[in-house]
């Protein structure tokens, strides 16, 4: 199996590279912002729990996200591999993805993180914020959002870095670049 973190802080680029890889790749995408985006539309329970965190920009609870993030991989048993997408966001979410992987006889394989400065995430994000109209895209939100990265979500590199699973890809220039160097790092992984 071929499992793929996508790591960035919002706005550097996970989700548009993440189509890329899944056609190269042919893996399962799970996107846990756009997961809890369906359950909110759809009104869920847990929809119900996580809507006012996400328009605020805050991270939904570990446990919250953990078991949910087990059910979608369990929804997809002839997946060849997953391309994780905005999980882990925190060191224990990390923790639980290999104890996870391990209980189904897999594995991280490697864990790109795309590098973009704060400037160039805080234009992008103003620039989707008119086609995409997310309320957490709101400036304060955003500002929140950048926040929650810099003090939990960044302490996942060292994490990966540790156990020599992380590839650090520079995310500004075109898309396409980006995604061979993506393809690259990926290829040498294997
Ligand atoms: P971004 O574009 O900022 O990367 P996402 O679409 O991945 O945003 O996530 C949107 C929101 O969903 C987050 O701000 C957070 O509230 C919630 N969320 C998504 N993934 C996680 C996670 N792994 N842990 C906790 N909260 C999460």
């Amino acid at each position: 199996m071929l499992n793929i973190v996508i790591f960035g802080p919002p706005g550097a680029g996970k989700g548009t590279q993440s189509q890329n890889l899944i056609e190269k790749y042919k893996l399962a995408h799970i996107s846990t912002g756009d997961i809890f985006r369906a359950h909110i539309k759809n009104d869920t329970e847990l929809g119900k729990k996580v809507k006012e965190l996400l328009a605020n920009g805050v991270l939904v609870p570990d446990s919250v996200t953990i078991s949910m993030l087990e059910e979608e991989v369990k929804k997809n048993p002839q997946a060849q591999g997953f391309i994780f997408d905005g999980f882990p966001r925190t060191v224990p979410q990390a923790e639980a993805l290999d104890a996870f992987l391990k209980s189904i006889n897999t594995s991280i394989s490697v864990v790109v993180a795309l590098d973009v400065n704060e400037n160039e995430l805080k234009i992008r994000i103003a620039e989707r914020k008119k086609i995409e109209n997310r309320a957490d895209d709101a400036e304060d939100k955003l500002l929140k959002r950048i926040d929650e990265y810099f003090s939990k979500t960044i302490h996942v590199l060292p994490y990966y870095e540790s156990q020599s699973k992380l590839q650090k890809i520079n995310g500004i220039g075109k898309v396409e670049d980006i995604f061979s160097a993506i393809s690259k790092a990926i290829d040498n992984s294997k």
